[in-house]
């Protein structure tokens, strides 16, 4: 059932013009299509005499919708003018079945979704990046960035944009929370960390104080960045407990009484 929304502004006759907003709704619309009236809704800010009165839909396939019909009585008119009928339309009601809200392509791409020979361009403004010139490039100190930026610049070399501080930012809170940060199900069993492993690769930069990319070949995360306080069970230094270890084989034993008859 539709919630009535009123305020204490709703001119009394634009109110009470139901029958006013149902002739105009029937002018338009097949009888059998309208249903009850549901209520009426004053639009904030409209104004005391704009009025939205509301009809239940009977139209086949539009269950939960209703008919919208808007009614205006002008102030400026004087009492005793007519109401006149502002609009009418089919809305959804909070039971309707409307399709999704739109979604941008750009917002639906999610990783691993490019094929070979697609093309993601990013955006001129996009807030992950800035000019090289204006942040730097990562493994440099400040004076060999300021020398090579000069170069760079003389020359036309050097890229052109770099991570800016919210790529940054984005970049480390995705790969904390994923696959290769500390709450993963295979950190949380591991018996040591990534920090402390010598299949650890350093990363450079701002980021190197918390990842770096895991280079055991056995690993699940082989080739991938995980935060220094990740970790599995493929560390360096793990080592079987003497109880896992396999154990040694019995001697064998040389039977001499019996008579194993598939050799003959
Ligand atoms: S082998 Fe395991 S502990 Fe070592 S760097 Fe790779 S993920 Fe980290």
């Amino acid at each position: 059932m539709w919630t009535v929304i009123t305020t204490p502004y709703a001119d009394a006759t634009a109110v009470a013009a139901v029958d006013e907003a149902r002739a105009a709704l029937l002018s338009d619309v097949p009888a059998a299509d309208v249903g009850d009236h549901l209520g009426h809704v004053v639009e904030d800010g409209a104004g005391p005499g704009v009025v939205t009165h509301l009809f239940a839909c009977a139209r086949k396939g539009y269950v939960g919708w209703h008919w919208s019909v808007t009614v205006v009585l002008v102030p400026a008119l004087g009492g005793g003018a007519p109401v006149t009928v502002d609009e009418i339309v089919l809305v959804p009601g909070d039971a309707a079945i409307v399709a999704p809200a739109w979604v941008p392509y750009r917002e639906r791409i999610k990783p691993g979704d490019l094929s070979p020979g697609d093309l993601l361009p990013v955006e001129d403004d996009d807030a992950r990046l800035v000019p090289t010139y204006a942040f730097g490039d990562d493994p440099l100190d400040a004076d060999e960035k300021a020398q090579v930026r000069q170069v760079a610049n003389d020359l036309g070399l050097g890229r052109v944009r770099t991570l800016s501080t919210s790529g940054f930012d984005a970049a480390a809170e995705r790969w904390y929370s994923g696959e290769g940060g500390p709450d993963a199900p295979l950190a949380q069993a591991a018996p040591d960390q990534c920090h402390s492993c010598g299949f650890m690769v350093r990363l450079t930069g701002h980021l190197a104080s918390s990842f770096g990319v895991c280079a055991n070949g056995n690993a699940n995360d082989d080739g991938k960045v995980v935060s220094l306080n990740h970790g599995c069970g493929a560390h360096s230094e793990v080592r079987l407990a003497k109880k896992h270890e396999p154990q040694p084989l019995p001697e064998p034993v040389f039977d001499t009484l019996s008579v194993d008859v598939d050799a003959f």
